[in-house]
């Protein structure tokens, strides 16, 4: 009987032991984790900051599904892999020997490097400990300092001013996140933050946190500003948990170099989520995504593959669905480029896949808070951003992930975009009848 070991059980270590189970209902699995309180959704911190939602919302298995999946599961850091040995040395000691191994070590917040970085008061947000500590140190009438990009500063600004403290996001940039959204977008999300009273500092970055007795009483920018505050957020970027990996000699970039089979370059050494770069090979590259779909779909495919198939990883349309300041957006394909200089690296919920902008030509159209935006290459669309009103998401998802031939209707889309979305919305039409149709009924 084999022996699955999984290092990590977020979402993609226990998808890829539910993928096992499913193959092979006498298998020995062992999933070992640092995580205590098993699998919840970690985007769902975000509503568990700004009082949406009671922690118990968050859990994404019952104890059924527990019993169910009949592993065993051991709460401890692992410290060495042994690729020759087939064994992983424990933190405590122990030393466990596998057939086929998993590392779903997922991703950490890179930590902050300026003076003071270190002071009681300085927080990240990673996992459910760190909004709980966040959710201790907040409070009313006290003062809030948020450093970084992307979704996850966006969360802790609001969740911060949810609970109601005073807020003020320091932008390093012009805009906010702005390798992903254009200015326009960039405008709405910060227009609205200031709506709801955030005050946002641009082209501001931090020398250095200031304290007493070891706890944070504000912070010191560059150009000589003090603003008082017992709270000190820090979300700049993250970055995939390779050390086991690397130590291992295991093939490293940017994250676990893993072919479309989840394989590393050791034999019966999987990697699969925040940790993995997957190779893709209908684009040929290999790339980073920290999405929660991604990590699950990766997961599911890499326990089917340790437990005999021969399922390719086919990546999947990268997409996410968010809220920016309280507006739903939803993300998807090629949408951005350039750098953002609030973000060291790749943020949570982005995907590496949203930069790969060759050339393209953009269509917008904008009411007030809702706007899409298109983005063309020489035959279909391969991005999209659809802000507020949701209604073009599905289509827009659906004729992007089929690579449809938009030709007929491109010089439309691009001499007026007034009246794009007539032209797009008869040409989806027609499309999806004529899929519709075309499909087997079952
Ligand atoms: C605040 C926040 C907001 C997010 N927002 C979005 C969003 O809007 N949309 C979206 O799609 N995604 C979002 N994400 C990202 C998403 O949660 C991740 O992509 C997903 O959790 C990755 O799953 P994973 O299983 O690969 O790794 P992780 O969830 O990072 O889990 C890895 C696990 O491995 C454990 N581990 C690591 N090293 C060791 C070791 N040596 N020994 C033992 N255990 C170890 C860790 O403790 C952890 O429990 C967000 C994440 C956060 C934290």
């Amino acid at each position: 009987m084999p022996h699955y070991l999984i290092i990590g059980s977020s979402i993609a270590g226990q998808s890829a032991a539910e993928a096992i189970r499913e193959r092979d209902a006498a298998a020995a699995i062992t999933i070992v984790s640092e995580e205590a309180h098993g699998l919840y959704s970690r985007p769902g911190l975000a509503y568990l900051l700004r009082g949406d939602i009671p922690e118990k919302m968050l859990m994404a298995r019952t104890r059924d599904d527990g019993r169910q999946l009949n592993a065993q599961t051991m709460v401890a850091r692992a410290e060495r892999v042994n690729p020759d040995q087939h064994q992983v040395t424990l933190a405590n000691g122990k030393t466990l020997t596998y057939d086929r191994l998993l590392l779903a070590t997922g991703s950490v917040a890179m930590p902050a490097d300026f003076p003071g970085h270190d002071l009681e008061g300085v927080v990240k947000l990673d996992n459910l400990d760190d909004a709980r500590h966040i959710l201790k140190l907040a409070g009313r009438r006290k003062t809030a300092v948020v450093v970084g990009g992307g979704i996850t500063a966006l969360e802790l600004v609001e969740g911060l001013r949810a609970r109601g403290m005073q807020v003020h996001y320091l932008l390093r940039g012009e805009h906010y996140w702005s390798n992903v959204l254009d200015e326009t977008e960039s405008r709405l999300v910060e227009d609205r933050l200031r709506e709801e009273g955030v005050f946002l500092h641009t082209h501001t970055q931090i020398k250095q946190a200031l304290g007493k007795r070891q706890q944070l009483i504000g912070v010191e920018t560059q150009t000589g500003e003090k603003i008082g505050c017992h709270l000190l957020a820090v979300a700049i970027g993250v970055r995939p948990r390779i050390e086991l990996a690397k130590a291992a000699n295991l093939k490293i970039e940017r994250g676990i170099i893993v072919d479309e089979y989840l394989r590393t370059s050791a034999p019966d050494v999987y990697a699969a989520g925040d940790v993995a770069q997957v190779f893709d090979p209908r684009s040929g590259r290999s790339t980073l995504d920290v999405l929660w779909p991604t990590a699950l779909l990766q997961g599911r495919a890499a326990g089917q593959n340790m437990a005999g198939a021969q399922t390719p990883y086919l990546k999947a349309l990268s997409m996410n669905v968010t809220q920016l300041a309280g507006l739903v957006t939803t993300i998807i394909g090629a949408v951005g480029s350039g750098r953002d200089e609030d973000l060291l690296t790749i943020s949570r919920g982005d995907s590496e896949a949203w930069r790969l902008l060759p050339q393209a030509w953009v269509v917008s159209d904008q009411h007030e808070v809702n706007r899409i935006r298109l983005l063309l290459d020489e035959r279909q669309i391969i991005g999209a951003i659809v802000i507020g009103d949701q209604t073009w998401a599905r289509p827009l998802h659906e004729l992007i992930g089929a690579q449809v031939d938009v030709t007929p209707i491109r010089a439309a889309l691009l001499s007026d975009h007034a009246t794009a979305f007539a032209h797009l919305t008869q040409f989806y039409q027609t499309w999806a009848t004529a899929r519709r149709e075309s499909t087997p009924r079952a």
